[in-house]
């Protein structure tokens, strides 16, 4: 039995999202003529209180276009070291938008509003890059799966608007945070001048993001969506995998961040394992002892029971936890690690 925990994006859909993308009405979506997808957008942007949304085909394609939308070239974002944005989206900020990342040293990519305070180049002095806008991720990717306090957000809000920046939030895994720390989408909506969420991750689509924001935000985004080849036609079968989704994926994020935390808690009672990350949600990161054991044979006996996990570079581990991360295959692999 294969056990993949490389991350949440290998799932495939279900039967029953499978029965209703194969009955989804469609229309060509670049005409706004697809039903399905005019459906998802509303659903969204109605769950989060904001006025519009758009279906884009990757969640980097959402993030690099709220940024294209609310940066010139020449001027600086600030985000945290961690960021997506920043390390894994090819760099995009600077490709598409002519920007500069001012990197934080968070915690667990994690920013406090101090800090942004301090990051902010004062406009006036025209040396040094006008800082526009602020992107966080929640969870954040790269910290572990990590869960902002939702005081720290509104703090940093509050810096944005003593300084008229805009606020992004890199929502890929937003839903987890929900879950886990019992807030709303509503509540995020009513912080974020742009938020994108992504449906396949633990949501479990096969495709598929959607950028949130004020009508006249979401009314540009179509055009630079269009100008980075992101316009689709007959979309709506991948948006009726997003509704169903959205309906019937959220709430068991659960099961996922309870089957992390084992592992987590597994992990931290070996003696190889130096250090395990405080687990939140769905993934678990750590590290192996090279005192007590090498990395590459700890590895290679994951590999020799067919269970896949990924490094995160300087000797840092990943295992991500998901939808089709059965109860069967947890109880395997609780069972096979201690004897590794
Ligand atoms: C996965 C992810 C994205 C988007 O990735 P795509 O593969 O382009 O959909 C954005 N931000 C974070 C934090 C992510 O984990």
């Amino acid at each position: 039995m294969k056990i993949n925990l490389i991350s949440d994006t290998v799932t495939k859909p279900t039967q029953g999202m499978l029965e209703a993308m194969m009955s989804a009405e469609v229309g060509d979506d670049v005409f706004k003529e697809d039903p399905s997808v005019n459906q998802l957008e509303d659903k969204i942007a109605s769950m989060f209180g904001m006025e519009s949304a758009l279906f884009f085909p990757s969640g980097t394609m959402a993030n690099q276009t709220a940024i294209k939308l609310q940066t010139q070239p020449g001027e600086q974002l600030i985000c945290d070291k961690y960021s997506h944005i920043y390390n894994y989206e090819g760099g995009g900020v600077s490709f598409n938008s002519g920007v500069s990342c001012r990197l934080i040293d968070g915690d667990r990519g994690m920013i406090t509003a101090n800090q942004v305070k301090d990051a902010i180049n004062p406009p006036d002095f025209y040396h040094s890059p006008l800082t526009t806008l602020v992107s966080i991720e929640n969870t954040t990717n790269k910290g572990g799966g990590a869960c902002w306090d939702f005081e720290e957000l509104k703090a940093i809000r509050e810096v944005c608007d003593q300084h008229s920046l805009k606020y992004h939030l890199d929502g890929a895994r937003l839903w987890n945070a929900l879950v886990a720390k019992s807030e709303t989408t509503q509540q995020y909506g009513a912080l974020f001048h742009t938020i994108s969420v992504c449906l396949s991750k633990g949501l479990g689509c096969p495709v598929g993001s959607v950028l949130v924001g004020s009508k006249e935000t979401i009314q540009r985004a179509i055009r630079v969506r269009k100008i980075f080849g992101g316009g689709m036609r007959q979309a709506g079968f991948l948006a009726a995998a997003g509704i169903y989704a959205l309906d019937n994926h959220i709430d068991r994020l659960a099961e996922d961040h309870k089957k992390a935390k084992e592992i987590s808690t597994l992990l931290a009672s070996l003696p190889y394992i130096k250090s395990v990350a405080p687990t939140e949600t769905n993934i678990v990161i750590f590290e192996i002892d090279e005192q007590q054991r090498s990395l590459e044979d700890f590895l290679n006996s994951l590999k020799q029971n067919d269970i896949h996990i990924i490094g995160m570079g300087q000797g840092k581990l990943r295992i991500v936890t998901h939808l089709d991360y059965t109860d069967k295959m947890h109880n395997a692999f609780m069972g096979i690690i201690p004897q590794l």
